[in-house]
């Protein structure tokens, strides 16, 4: 049995990444979701161990120095990071597995697991994001303004990745990442 796919979906907060995975799983719940460590508080209706592990600083640092965790990276002012054993144990099992995280952490997936594929979602324009993020009414209106200025720093690197797509449906994304996951697996070195 092959390995399963490492599949890293990053983009900026808002362009609705989270309903994305969320649609893939329901369509294969052979699809492992990886779930990030944070020291971010948890929003209101936010779940241990279904959205996040929310940690204290010196539990995420001592992660770090314990080499447990696949990636990590500071975005906005908190820590994120990837578990890395059940990401190891789900490909062993032939599963294959989503990691949502920030481009840095792409980037330094890129470098430990060269056949992970990087896959970028871009919003259909900024103006649609802002309107998004402002919807949602997780942040405040200062916290939005940052997650913008961050949005355009991360959208000026989707280039670097495989793969990039517009979400202007959900529906049609999720088409787009299992049409991804079909072609990747006919690479010679999975047969
Ligand atoms: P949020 O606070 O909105 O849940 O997430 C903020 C940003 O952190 C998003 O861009 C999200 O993709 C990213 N993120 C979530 N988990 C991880 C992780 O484990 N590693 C990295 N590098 N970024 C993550």
């Amino acid at each position: 049995m092959s390995a399963g796919l490492l599949l890293v979906l990053s983009g900026p907060s808002g362009v609705g990444k989270g309903t994305i995975c969320r649609r893939l799983i329901e369509r294969d719940p052979t699809l492992y979701l990886s779930i990030s460590m944070t020291t971010r508080p948890p929003r209101i209706g936010e779940k241990e161990g279904k959205d996040y592990f929310f940690v204290s600083e010196e539990r995420f640092l001592q992660l770090i120095a314990q080499d447990e965790l696949l990636e990590w990276a500071r975005v906005y002012s908190y820590y994120y990071g990837t578990p890395l054993g059940p990401v190891v144990e789900a490909r062993t099992a032939g599963r294959d597995v989503v990691l949502e995280i920030d481009v840095q952490g792409g980037f330094k997936v890129r470098e430990k697991v060269p056949d992970s594929i990087l896959i970028f979602i871009l919003p259909p324009s900024l103006e649609e994001l802002r309107a998004r993020l402002t919807q949602r009414g997780t942040e405040s209106g200062a916290a939005v303004e940052e997650r913008l200025r961050w949005a355009q720093k991360e959208l000026s690197f989707y280039r670097n990745y495989d793969y990039a797509i517009v979400n202007e449906r959900v529906e049609d994304v999720v088409g787009k990442i299992n049409a991804i996951r079909t072609a990747e697996k006919c690479r010679p070195r999975y047969l």
